[in-house]
């Protein structure tokens, strides 16, 4: 058995490539941004020409430096940016239009239509989603409808539809030369139109959005032991290497910080924030604005679901006050800035930037900054970013407690946030409850080295794979109980004032 595993992760800032060994431990990693496309209000675009070439750059990479060749590996897996949609066409490899980014809202009104003929109803009921323009769905039928020639091609079979996990897939096991169109129920899931139950594509949920099947990749389990494809001999890996495992990036982490028992949660902080509880092999419905989905599925095992709260923009309102507002150069001085003052003076800032999500599920809201004096300062500003992160994910959490009765006595964390310490303290003073950070805190990446491995026999289980978690920092909640609460009191408010913009 060759000595590693590999994961690329195609993220929704930048792709990484990651080879991990036998223990879980990190060996070698390369990563690159790529473009985020805005071309107008509400769009969020990314060319996926370019998320290819990054990709195989950051494998190459990845590679060479590590001194590591394709026999080294002993399978890989892919772990992606989910709901983002690529259409292109099979005989030209070429994408019909730019990748639709989750983040984007220009199908809200495709998504507010479904509420009509009790359409919504069965969304909820099937797919264990709400009628968002966060899904791929309506992605696909804005694409199926503005760009010309996609309809008919997409009728005979030639246009296909994959977020970027199959996208990579495609392209990594042969593109236009005979590339596999698969993806996993954890990609899946978040298309609207896959049912829950069946966990198969649905006739009656396409029939909505007007999709023909035959745009569609193959559902499989999220760790495959027949093995989705090789890669090509001549591509960025320099050999055949089996692909054998996919999972939405959210599901990936929730695998890489080993929530494999019901009751166990993990919350990544990226470009957005996403809480998951597992909550067993039986989809729970949520009563709170949360989503029902597919945690994992590993070979023919029952799938494992969980309980999510989605929050749309956390990372990436660090990314605006750098790239919009220019008050910080990297996202890392964010936390030199906030840490000049002692408190937000009173500011609030919510960055409903796509609308909120999970758990208020507002399309019509947009960002607001209130609270302000003549007092308050950039500084104030960063500190109030920072502070959003965690009071949107208090929310989720009381949602996640409503729903499940399960009570959290510490909440693991993991991505490019949480290397912000400062924030971290935020999050244990304003839950209430110590924040735990892993020693490789590239879970994602992890998550989805773990489940290829599993697949190819490299891990006998889970129960191995356990034994790898350890904690590498703990942050305890500081403030006292009354100035928690009184401080979330004024973050409710301020997410009413975000209300009926669009
Ligand atoms: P994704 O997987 O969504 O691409 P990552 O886990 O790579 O996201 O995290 C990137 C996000 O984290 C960016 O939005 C960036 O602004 C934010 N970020 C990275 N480092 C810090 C930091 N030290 N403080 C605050 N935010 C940070």
């Amino acid at each position: 058995m060759p000595e590693f595993v590999g994961a690329v992760d195609q993220g929704t800032t930048s792709t990484r490539f990651m080879i991990f060994d036998h223990d879980g431990a990190e060996v070698a990693k390369y990563q690159l941004e790529h473009e985020q496309l805005l071309p107008k209000a509400g769009w969020v675009e990314h060319n996926p020409i370019e998320i290819w070439t990054v990709t195989a750059a950051v494998i190459q990479t990845t590679i060479q430096r590590a001194g590591l060749h394709a026999k080294d590996l002993a399978a890989l897996g892919v772990t992606n940016q989910r709901e983002t949609t690529v259409v292109w066409n099979r005989r030209t490899g070429r994408p019909y239009y730019n990748a639709i980014v989750w983040q984007d809202t220009r199908t809200d009104r495709i998504a507010a239509a479904l509420e009509q003929n009790g359409r919504g109803e069965v969304i909820r009921d099937r797919t264990g989603l709400r009628p968002e323009a966060y899904f791929s769905g309506g992605k696909i039928q804005w694409i199926l409808e503005n760009v010309e020639g996609v309809r008919q091609d997409a009728e005979r079979g030639e246009a296909v539809f994959g977020n970027t996990d199959t996208w990579t897939l495609w392209n990594l096991t042969g593109g236009v030369k005979g590339g596999v169109h698969i993806t996993d129920v954890t990609n899946a899931a978040r298309t609207m139109l896959m049912d829950l139950e069946t966990l198969d594509w649905d006739d009656e949920l396409l029939s909505f959005f007007g999709i023909p099947r035959r745009m569609l990749p193959e559902i499989r389990p999220s760790a495959d032991p027949a093995m989705y494809g090789t890669t090509l001999p001549y591509g960025p890996v320099g050999g055949e290497v089996p692909i054998s495992a996919i999972l939405g990036d959210q599901q990936a982490a929730t695998v890489g910080q080993v929530c494999f028992a019901p009751g166990e949660a993990k919350n990544t902080y990226g470009t957005g924030n996403f809480l998951l509880l597992n909550t067993g092999t039986d989809p729970v419905r949520s009563r709170s604005g949360l989503l029902t989905t597919p945690a994992y599925q590993f070979g023919d095992q029952p799938a494992v679901f969980a309980l999510e709260g989605s929050i749309a923009v956390t990372g990436s309102a660090v990314q605006w006050l750098r790239d919009q507002l220019h008050v910080i150069t990297s996202a890392e001085q964010s936390e030199a800035l906030a840490r000049q003052v002692d408190d937000s003076g009173g500011m609030y800032f919510v960055p409903a930037f796509s609308g909120l999500f999970a758990p208020y599920w507002r399309a019509d809201a947009r960002g607001v900054i209130v609270g302000l004096s003549r007092y308050n300062t950039d500084a104030h500003l960063a500190r109030a970013a920072l502070e959003a992160i965690c009071y949107q994910s208090r929310d989720v959490v009381e949602a996640m407690q409503q729903d499940s009765g399960v009570v959290l006595d510490v909440l693991k964390v993991d991505g490019g946030v949480t290397s912000n310490d400062l924030c971290m303290q935020f999050q244990s003073d304003i839950l209430g409850v110590p924040v735990s950070r892993p020693v490789v805190s590239e879970t994602t990446a992890l998550g989805a080295a773990y489940a290829a491995g599993l697949a190819c026999g490299y891990w006998k289980d889970v129960s191995e794979l356990r034994a790898h978690w350890a904690e590498d920092r703990r942050w305890e909640p500081r403030w006292s109980e009354d100035r928690r609460e009184e401080a979330y009191a004024g973050w409710k408010k301020a997410v009413t004032r975000s209300f009926d913009w669009v």
